[in-house]
C-alpha cells in the first residue's frame, strides 16, 4: 500500500499537499484507494476520499502500530569528509532497520558544525523519503552531532567497526542483547588513540569479513546482521 506525508488534518480528515500531492497524482491514485498516512508522527490506514488540483483529502480509518521490532540498533556514524555520502548513510541505514543515527564529530572526519546545521532538514527529508518506501513503522531518528571524545555508551552491547586492530568476528558477539550501538569511522578510519581510548570506554572491536567495506556501507552491513541474527 502507498505511503504519503501530509502535514495537515483535523479530526478524522488529512491533508496532502506539494510534493506529496505530485507523488499521489503521478501513481494515478484514485478516489477510494486504501492508503497509508503518517502525520504528526503517528501512522494511520487511510482511504482517498478526494484528489483536486492543489490538495488531496483522506479519510483516516485507523491508527496503525509503530513498535519498532528488536533489537534496537543506534548507529553512530563519523561525519564522511564527502559530507553528501551521509545521505547514503541515512537511507541505507533506515532501510535494514537502525532506530536512530548520531553523527558523530571525530579527528578524521568533517568537522564543520555550522553546515551541519543546515543540511539537517535535508537528512531529516531523506529519512521520510526512505521511511516511505521501505514501510518501517517509524521514521528513522536523526539525533544531533556529537563528538567521539563525549560519545558515552547508551546501549547494551557498544560495536566499534574497527578494520585494522584485530577485532571479534560478529559472531563471537553476544547476539541476545535488546539494544546495540554501531560505531563507524570517516573514510580515513579511526586513529590508534581514538580506538584505544573506545575500547577503554568498553566499546568491542568487531572485523567485518573479509575485506574492507567503504564508510556509507559498513554500518549498514552491521546493523542487517544484527537486525537478522540477534534476538
Ligand atoms: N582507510 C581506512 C579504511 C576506513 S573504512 C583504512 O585503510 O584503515 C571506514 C570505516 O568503515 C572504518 O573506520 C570502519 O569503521 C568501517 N569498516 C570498513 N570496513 C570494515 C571492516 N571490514 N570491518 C569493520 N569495520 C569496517
Amino acid at each position: 500500500m502507498h505511503r504519503f506525508v501530509s502535514k495537515e488534518g483535523s479530526g478524522e480528515w488529512l491533508i496532502i499537499r506539494g510534493d506529496e500531492l505530485k507523488h499521489i497524482k503521478a501513481l494515478r491514485a484514485k478516489r477510494g484507494d486504501p492508503i497509508e498516512v503518517f502525520f504528526n508522527g503517528k501512522l494511520y490506514r487511510a482511504v482517498l476520499e478526494n484528489i483536486e488540483r492543489d490538495k488531496a483529502v483522506c479519510k483516516k480509518l485507523e491508527e496503525l502500530p509503530q513498535t519498532l521490532p528488536l533489537p534496537h540498533v543506534v548507529l553512530y556514524q563519523c561525519l564522511p569528509i564527502e559530507l553528501r555520502l551521509m545521505e547514503e548513510v541515512i537511507d541505507r541505514a533506515s532501510q535494514v532497520g537502525a532506530v536512530s543515527l548520531v553523527p558523530v564529530i571525530s579527528r578524521r572526519s568533517f568537522k564543520d558544525t555550522k553546515l551541519l546545521e543546515k543540511k539537517l532538514e535535508r537528512w531529516e527529508r531523506i529519512s521520510l523519503s526512505s521511511f516511505k518506501q521501505c514501510k518501517r513503522p517509524m521514521p528513522l531518528k536523526i539525533e544531533k552531532p556529537i563528538r567521539l571524545q563525549d560519545l558515552e555508551r547508551r546501549e547494551e552491547i557498544s560495536l566499534l567497526l574497527d578494520n585494522f586492530s584485530a577485532g571479534k568476528s560478529i559472531k563471537e558477539i553476544n547476539l541476545r542483547a535488546k539494544s546495540y550501538g554501531v560505531l563507524v569511522g570517516p573514510e580515513g578510519g579511526f586513529s590508534l588513540e581514538e580506538v584505544k581510548e573506545l575500547r577503554d570506554k568498553g566499546w568491542i572491536s568487531v572485523f567485518l569479513r573479509p575485506y574492507i567495506l567503504r564508510t556509507e556501507m559498513a554500518g549498514a552491513v552491521a546493523v542487517a546482521i544484527l537486525m537478522n541474527l540477534a534476538d
